[in-house]
């Protein structure tokens, strides 16, 4: 038996295989080469490879009777005939000297980008078709083998590290836990995984090529994993596994209770999510609502630009479904770990402080205005909120307001119903935090994102595991600005969520209580343990000084656009 340490996300017990998944990483050579002819051919072959996989991939989903995906696969392999897109292009390129494989990079990306450029819905949609090409054309170049990353049976997964975008693939029937030899607690990998609870093992150092197969058990309550595990571990920790069912059944008790204090005081849990998938996870964990759906992984889980219908789709399932429960659907917040590669987007030195969210939103109004515009359709179906991320500056809302405003006329000319909806903003910066009595003039409600106020006032880049020692995620400047935050939103009639991952933050129930906070919004399996927690509280022995917003006597609706919206 073998033990190694990692930095826990998820508490809980993992017993099974362990499967490696290694995405490839390719490095392209620039050098030039003597032998063309060589690399033609070499083009050549992938070229033919990739079109065989795409018309089997053809043929068994026609057979399977799915005729949509099956469009697609012999959209690729048509696509891998043209000659003026595709073809000549990478002929041209090697022509120079250059190899197959930088040819396909540059004349695919290239093709990608214009694609994305144009007007059209449908050749907008072409670009992540080229990209797909491109990666099946290196896997083919490099001598990849990419069929079964994840393996065909339930297991441990374990990887060097894992994007966003891998992530919300993953097959969750075959997942039973997740280990990494990078990563950092406050990813969104690594609130991905607290989303769906599977147990998680960050910055696991000694990571290695060799366990893959080998029976394990991932200690999430030790930061742990065993190898090979001896026989008193798996009983003591099969016992353990069970001990946590039985907990989580008694949890089921607090369903269908009230989320209040020993003393009376009400808050609202929300969940979040991140589209209609999760809806039964709110329903399953009694959340009273949803605080964050995080729609940007409407867009990750897209091969292509999702449209407005498809948009319209997702969001109103939420809200039908969830009626009557508010839906806080947060706008749009690519960038920074977030990218995806139809949207184009430039590399950056500091991504997290770069283009990203409704700066992305507001440069690009076509793109933007098709999900307010599907947002604003999907507002008659529910209790929408809208709400819109990384807001340094009151201009910001003023624009988002403005371009939702001219949607919501838009739609009315067309004759499209649109609902009521409340309108909000992040406060995830601390520029924003510090001018919460200006914004909180121009919105319904302020929800704070604790992951990112806490990187930005701590300038702590999230994503770092080697800054994980000087992170402190209770630092006093951040729950300053959350206590300031809340107090500036109560003056102007505005109610204050927290939706970062704080908000789950058992230790900190009773503080944010104190505070005044009117919603807590907490990936779905957290919900019932803090109905516990609030339902222990007693704020009796404090004089609470701050008054609730509910309790705020009701000031009209807020600024010029909010009496255009009332
Ligand atoms: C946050 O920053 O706290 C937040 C909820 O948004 P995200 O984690 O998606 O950046
Ligand atoms: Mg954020």
């Amino acid at each position: 038996m073998e033990v190694f340490k990692g930095t826990k996300i998820v508490n809980g017990i993992a017993i099974g295989k362990i499967k490696i998944y290694k995405a490839p990483v390719y490095e392209i050579s620039e050098e030039l080469v003597n032998d063309i002819a060589k690399e033609i051919e070499r083009f050549e072959s992938a070229r033919v490879k990739v079109q065989e996989e795409q018309n089997a991939l053809y043929e068994k989903e026609m057979k399977a009777g799915h005729k949509d995906t099956a469009g697609i696969f012999e959209a690729h392999a048509m696509m891998l005939d043209d000659e003026d897109t595709l073809i000549d292009p990478c002929k041209e390129i090697m022509a120079e000297g250059h190899t197959a494989e930088y040819a396909v990079r540059q004349a695919f990306d290239d093709a990608a980008r214009q694609f994305s450029e144009m007007d059209d819905e449908y050749f907008r949609a072409r670009s992540a078709d080229v990209i797909d090409l491109k990666n099946s054309m290196l896997d083919i170049l490099f001598g990849a083998d990419t069929a079964n990353l994840q393996g065909t049976e339930p297991a441990i997964l374990v990887a060097e590290d894992l994007a966003p975008s891998e992530t919300v693939k993953l097959d969750k029937s075959l997942l039973l836990g997740l280990v990494t030899r990078l990563g950092s607690s406050n990813s969104h990998t690594a609130i991905l995984a607290r989303s769906m609870n599977w147990p998680t093992l960050i910055q696991c150092h000694d990571v290695a090529d060799d366990w893959d197969g080998k029976f394990a058990i991932l200690d999430g309550y030790n930061s742990c994993i065993y190898i090979e595990p001896d026989q008193n571990i798996i009983d003591e920790l099969s016992a353990k596994q069970a001990e946590d069912k039985k907990k989580e059944e008694a949890l089921q008790q607090l369903k269908g209770q009230p989320s209040v204090t020993k003393d009376g005081r009400k808050v609202k849990l929300y969940a979040n999510i991140g589209g209609p998938k999760d809806v039964k996870a709110v329903i399953e964990n009694d959340a009273e609502g949803v605080g964050l759906f995080r729609s940007e992984f409407v867009y990750l889980n897209s091969k292509t630009d999702p449209t407005e219908d498809e948009q319209f789709a997702a969001y109103k399932k939420v809200l039908e479904e969830l009626s009557p429960r508010m839906v806080i659907i947060r706008t749009c917040d690519i960038g920074a770990d977030k990218t995806i590669d139809y949207m184009n987007l430039e590399k950056e030195e500091n991504p997290a402080l770069g283009f990203r969210a409704v700066r992305i939103c507001l440069t690009r109004p076509a793109f933007f205005k098709r999900q307010l515009r599907a947002l604003l359709r999907a507002s008659a179906f529910g209790n929408l909120g809208i709400m819109f991320p990384m807001i340094i500056s009151r201009w910001e809302v003023q624009k988002c307001k403005g371009l939702l405003q001219e949607c919501k006329v838009e739609l009315e000319q067309e004759g499209i119903a649109v609902g009521k909806y409340e309108i909000g903003i992040m406060i995830e910066t601390p520029a924003a935090a510090l001018c919460a009595d200006e914004l909180a003039e121009e919105v319904d409600f302020f929800s704070l994102g604790t992951n990112d106020l806490t990187q930005y006032t701590c300038a702590i880049d999230r994503q770092s595991a080697s800054l994980e020692p000087f992170a402190n995620t209770h630092h006093p400047a951040v729950l300053r600005l959350i206590r300031e935050t809340i107090e500036a939103g109560h003056r102007h009639n505005t109610w204050v969520g927290i939706c970062g991952e704080l908000g789950a933050d058992p230790t900190l129930t009773e503080e944010f209580l104190k505070m005044g906070v009117d919603e807590l919004s907490v990936n779905p399996k957290s919900i019932l343990p803090l109905r516990g927690n609030v339902r222990n509280v007693d704020l009796s022995k404090y004089k609470t000084e701050s008054p609730k917003a509910e309790e705020a006597p009701k000031a009209e609706k807020k600024g010029f656009f909010g009496r255009l919206f009332s």
